[in-house]
């Protein structure tokens, strides 16, 4: 009989081992060895049974074998020192403590998925993996974050194979009981309730329950709670599934059941409030709105007011440009749930709505767009790599109205990844034992006179182990799939440990190319089976539940991994995790990705490769077109410029395979007299030198706080002060300069000295500006200058604020001179843009004042 409900026992610890227990209470063992390794002296047979999951293990050891750890000395000993070293990580200054500058006291981070380990199956790839590396290294640093997240009770779904490889999804329910987590619970015992008021007077109630990673605290909303109606009790049933108005009800959840988990956190624990909110993605951008409801009901402010007080404390970092990975809601949907007084109280549907609306020229008006709506609700935005800032700038760029490009207001920072998860036990000793430096975060020049024979033999031992494993998920999965055991000794000999190993792992959308190495079958069959130079190829991944095609590229690639006359030298591993993920970047010598250029936002598992040793093999796109340096790796030739999609994948495939077989062999095969590939060794040691530190979340987390994070604080400040004196002025203000901006015109622009114009020599640039009803300190007038391209746009432009000479009626003379510091074609313009000390830059409102008709020297030569 199948069980309805299921639950963990948890085991009850002998006094002298009640430590073990706070040990697994606290996520930092996943990034831990020493705390691993106690684990797994506990009972080392069993620990790796359950998969190296601590809580399972305690859950199953057997109890003498804890009586008798319960009495041996050593294991005690062990034990203590483990508990120190977590106390001490908890509470020593660390870099954020000495850091100095007036960062925030705290920050909320939210996002949908997290992933922190395997053991918590709360992630579906990249944007959770990202938000767990964030979290842990905001820990090793000290930052003040508290992530807010859903629990799922399903997860994300796990994946078999059937026998003709299609893919099956399971969703093993989880018992948070049965998880490293606890209840948020008041100072009476009773579990903290958040709750969200639903049309028709439902009520979306949930429990939240705290993950401790390292210093930070995780909250995560749960709705299976008896108060709740049966569907709403399904809410955090799964991560992604279910449609539009489930995922509408987990985002509402998110957001603003994730600001009200908080408060209660913060006053039950005396945790300080947060000062700036992190929205990662559009799917947690609820939160704003609730923010805005507090803002009106405990500061008495208006809602614009109140927009401009959260928006210069929240953060919103947009993770893909791919159209499919943006939220859009109909608008009646929104309506439904934000109309009336439910869920948000007092705050005007229609505001809301206008919030999230398309208003750029190829934009539809019937949808509710979540990351439009989180760019106008945050006052600073980025991307996630230079390209991906660059494409979002392009792609919300209308949100801006007549700014060029270049000056929409979204940064970028780089993702990274966090080294302690990813990089293997043995690369971090060899790290420490021949550079020890790098330890402290820097010297990383040290890894050049690294011998080249230790980094040879650790990769090898990671190689191995990756085909140990490889061959163990694949009999494992050929058995699922229904093969008996003595069809299967040819997985004995699948994969070898000295043959060229390039790996190919991540989720499965379209764009993502799975099956590009499959466009010439008989090249690639030959690329495996070359006689003097084979290569393996180990592959996994996920498709979404509902991304038929995509299960039809994970059954192509099945299919030919099934043949078998290549069966040993390509497969695919079912039910890609973190730990997986693990083994695989570890071991590969080669990481390959090829998306369709520019979809690729970042890509983090290559920077994973890499810090443990393998050169990526890469289209440039994300991360990889920022800092491929021409010998830290390959480069696939992308045929972006080309419309015909199936032409650009035979070309984007044909380079891929030459790559392979004319220089990335070659090179991995081209042996010295000690058996070793002393250039791709150098190229490894040239990756680890420059391409280490670039890579590091640690990079990424500091480039936050000093760019995002501690001048979001300073303008949520600025704007709270005085009873929120700074949100009432420039809510006033912004509403005077948007009414009277239709009467702002640059009338005149004259210039002197520009008939034959010399380098060095200064243009005197003279404007008449009408500035209607504005003042001109509502104002900057300026000159925009530059070299000029053939069709009379300036590139890279400089500025340079005219002075103001007094005028009458609002019309009013300007003046400045402007260095002629190049030679060749230059040109200049004169514009007005609307300038307030509380705005982050001159593009925030969308605002600007052009000449009627372009002037300036176009195309006049200096010489
Ligand atoms: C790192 C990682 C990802 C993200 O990889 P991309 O290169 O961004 O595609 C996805 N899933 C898992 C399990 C990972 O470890």
């Amino acid at each position: 009989m199948k069980a309805i409900r299921r639950l963990t026992v948890r085991t009850v610890l002998p006094e002298p081992l009640r430590g073990l227990e706070e040990l697994v209470l606290n996520l930092r063992w996943s990034w831990h060895h020493e705390t691993l390794d106690l684990f797994r002296s506990v009972d080392p047979g069993l620990w790796e049974s359950v998969q190296q999951d601590p809580v399972r293990l305690l859950g199953e050891v057997d109890p003498a074998r804890l009586a008798a750890l319960a009495e041996d000395r050593r294991f005690l000993r062990r034990l203590d020192a483990a508990l120190d070293d977590l106390h001490d990580y908890l509470t020593s200054p660390r870099w954020y403590q000495s850091a100095g500058a007036d960062g925030p006291a705290a920050i909320a981070y939210f996002s949908p998925e997290y992933g922190i380990t395997a053991a918590l199956p709360q992630y579906s790839g990249g944007l959770g993996i990202l938000a767990g590396d964030h979290l842990k290294t905001a820990s090793d640093l000290g930052v003040p974050i508290i992530g807010v997240g859903l629990l799922y009770r399903h997860g994300y779904f796990s994946q078999s194979l059937s026998p003709d490889g299609w893919q099956l999804e399971h969703y093993p329910a989880i018992d948070p009981n049965g998880l490293p987590l606890t209840l948020v619970r008041e100072d009476d015992g009773a579990p903290v309730r958040v709750s969200i008021a639903l049309p028709e007077g439902r009520v979306l109630n949930a429990q939240v329950w705290l993950a401790r990673v390292g210093r930070v605290p995780l909250l995560l909303l749960d709705s299976d709670v008896e108060d709740n109606d049966p569907a709403a009790r399904d809410v955090t049933d799964r991560l992604y599934g279910g449609g539009t108005e489930h995922r509408l009800l987990q985002e509402m959840l998110l957001g603003i059941g994730g600001v009200r988990a908080i408060r209660a956190y913060c006053r039950i624990s005396g945790h300080p409030a947060p000062e700036v909110f992190h929205t990662n993605e559009g799917h947690a951008g609820f939160l704003g709105l609730e923010r805005i409801r507090e803002m009106i009901a405990d500061h008495g402010l208006s809602f614009d007011e109140a927009l401009e007080a959260v928006r210069a404390g929240t953060v919103f970092t947009t993770h893909t440009p791919v159209p499919a990975g943006i939220d859009r809601f109909p608008r009646e949907l929104i309506g439904k749930y934000f109309g009336g007084s439910a869920a948000l109280g007092e705050v005007p549907v229609d505001r809301v709505l206008s919030l999230g609306e398309e208003t750029y020229p190829d934009g539809d008006r019937t949808v509710f767009n979540m990351a439009v709506m989180g760019m106008r609700l945050g006052q600073r935005v980025n991307g996630v790599s230079r390209l991906h800032g660059e494409v979002s700038r392009e792609m919300f760029g209308g949100l801006w109205g007549g700014f060029d490009t270049d000056e929409v207001p979204i940064g970028s920072i780089t993702n990274g990844v966090h080294a302690e998860t990813w990089v293997a036990r043995e690369i971090m000793d060899l790290a420490a034992r021949e550079v020890p430096s790098i330890m402290e975060g820097h010297g990383w020049n040290g890894v050049l006179d690294v011998p080249e024979s230790e980094i040879w033999r650790v990769r090898r031992i990671l190689r191995e182990r990756l085909v140990l494993d490889a061959r163990r998920r694949l009999r494992a999965s050929w058995k699922q799939r229904g093969a008996s055991e003595a069809e299967l000794a040819w997985i004995d000999e699948a994969l070898d440990p000295d043959v060229l190993t390039i790996g190919f792992a991540r989720r499965v959308p379209s764009y993502k190319r799975l099956t590009l190495m499959l466009r010439d079958p008989d090249r690639l069959r030959a690329l495996l089976l070359d006689p003097e130079r084979p290569v393996q190829i180990v592959i996994a991944g996920k498709a979404h539940p509902a991304d038929e095609g995509g299960k039809r590229l994970i059954q192509d690639i099945v299919r030919f991994a099934d043949s078998e006359d290549v069966r040993h030298r390509i497969v695919f591993l079912p039910d890609y995790d973190m730990a997986l993920a693990q083994v695989m970047v570890a071991g590969c010598d080669v990481w390959m990705n090829n998306p369709l250029r520019p979809l690729e936002a970042c890509g983090t598992s290559g920077m994973k490769a890499a810090l443990n040793g393998g050169l990526n093999l890469s289209i440039r796109d994300g991360w990889w077109d920022e800092w491929y340096d021409g010998q830290n790796g390959w480069a696939i030739p992308s045929a972006d410029g080309l419309s015909d999609p199936d032409r650009r994948d035979q070309l984007e495939a044909a380079a891929l395979y030459e790559l392979i077989s004319d220089h990335v062999a070659v090179m991995f095969y081209d042996r010295d007299g000690a058996g070793l590939p002393r250039r791709w060794l150098e190229m490894v040691k040239h990756t680890l030198a420059t391409l280490g530190p670039k890579v590091l979340a640690t990079r990424m987390l500091r480039d936050y706080v000093r760019e995002l994070y501690t001048p979001a604080a300073r303008s949520a400040r600025a704007m709270a002060a005085d009873g929120y004196a700074g949100a009432r002025e420039l809510a006033a203000w912004k509403h005077r300069v948007i009414k009277a901006w239709p009467g702002v015109a640059v009338d005149h622009v004259e210039s002197a000295g520009e008939e034959s114009p010399h380098v060095g020599e200064r243009l005197t640039v003279r404007a008449v500006v009408n500035l209607g009803d504005l003042k001109p300190e509502d104002v900057l007038v300026e000159a925009v200058y530059g070299r000029v391209d053939a069709s009379d746009s300036i590139v890279s432009p400089s500025h340079l604020e005219l002075t103001g000479e007094g005028g009458e009626n609002g019309r009013i003379r300007y003046t400045g001179e402007i260095p002629l510091d190049r030679t060749g074609p230059f040109g200049y313009s004169v514009r007005v843009v609307p300038r307030h000390r509380l705005l982050a830059g001159p593009a925030e409102l969308g605002l600007v004042a052009l000449p009627p008709a372009p002037v300036g020297m176009t195309n006049g030569d200096l010489r």
